[in-house]
């Protein structure tokens, strides 16, 4: 019996596995048509100052709506598309949209403050990168300071000689950068002064322990003090809630993103902020109530 039992089982984990390699394959192949079949989708999420609770800029993100598995997120097919290389063509897509959407909210007569959108490794490392941002730009009739790069500090390590001047070309050109998932990667501080960004992202992992958890904090507090003393500004990724949100502002964080104050959402025909415009000011009065 236990024998029988143990080849079952045996059984049991191929055929998971070959549904999983199978699954792999069949999404790899997808993917390769989802760009040009409209099924890639972007959402954007806003980003507010501490300050005053303007809305400072807002990220888009990829979504993939897949015939059959419905809405896919990035976690699921990032990560694929970067091995088979799709991630460069994807990427392309993506700036295509981001830009031809700010473009339609501008024609609305809005003011819409910058869009950022996401790098990963094999984007960042195309000859052509530069190039394409602003060729993308010019295309639609947008400056430089219309978007924003989102780029994680492991991409920036992988060669940081090459990081450093492409971030160096991208800045001199008047592209915003952003270092994404800060405090993630082999943060060598003392290769932080040789990434020329405007902007660094305290990872949502830090900030999910706040207030409670002192190492958290303490890393918090310090990341903003190190940011400032380099002239950076700095953004809180995840935020979920009031208490989180008081304490960085307690600290000097510059902006917030989460879900306590926007979730990504597909564009509507006003940005982001205006959709969550009440809420907000709702939570800011809160925080200054507590805090002034
Ligand atoms: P990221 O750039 O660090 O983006 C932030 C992620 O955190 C997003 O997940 C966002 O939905 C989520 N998030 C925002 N606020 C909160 C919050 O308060 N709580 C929690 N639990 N999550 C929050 P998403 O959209 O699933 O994206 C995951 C990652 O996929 C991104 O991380 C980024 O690295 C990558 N990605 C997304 N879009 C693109 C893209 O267009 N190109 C590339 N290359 N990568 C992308
Ligand atoms: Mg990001
Ligand atoms: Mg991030
Ligand atoms: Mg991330």
């Amino acid at each position: 019996l236990a024998k029988a039992q143990g080849k079952n089982t045996f059984e049991y984990y191929t055929a998971q596995l070959a549904q999983r390699a199978a699954e792999h394959f069949s999404l790899e192949g997808d993917l390769v048509r989802a760009a040009g079949q409209g099924e890639l989708r972007l959402v954007y999420q806003p980003k507010f100052r501490l300050a005053d609770g303007s809305m400072s800029g807002m990220e888009a993100l990829l979504r993939w709506q897949h015939p059959q598995r419905g809405l896919l997120m990035p976690d699921m097919f990032i990560g694929l598309a970067e091995e088979s290389g799709q991630i460069v063509p994807i990427g392309r897509w993506v700036l295509q949209a981001a830009c031809r959407q700010i473009r339609e909210w501008r024609r609305h007569g809005i003011e819409v403050p910058p869009c950022a959108i996401n790098l990963s490794m094999r984007q960042f490392a195309a000859a052509t990168l530069i190039d394409d941002v602003l060729g993308t730009l010019a295309e639609h009739g947008l400056g430089a300071e219309a978007l924003e790069l989102e780029i994680t500090e492991s991409v920036l390590m992988h060669d940081p000689d090459r990081g450093g001047r492409m971030l160096h070309r991208l800045r001199e050109a008047g592209v915003r950068i952003a270092i994404d998932d800060f405090g993630t990667g082999y943060s060598s501080l003392a290769y932080l002064k040789r990434f020329p960004a405007h902007t660094l992202k305290i990872d949502r992992s830090f900030i999910r322990g706040l207030p409670q958890g002192r190492e958290d904090t303490a890393i918090t507090r310090g990341v903003i003090a190190m940011a400032h003393s380099l002239d950076m500004r700095v953004v809180a990724e995840g935020v979920e809630s009031p208490e989180q949100l008081a304490l960085l502002y307690h600290h000097g964080c510059d902006e917030a993103q989460g879900f306590l104050l926007g979730r990504p959402a597909p564009p509507g025909p006003l940005p982001p902020n205006v959709a969550v415009g009440a809420h907000v000011a709702a939570v800011f009065d809160e925080l200054r109530r507590e805090h002034d």
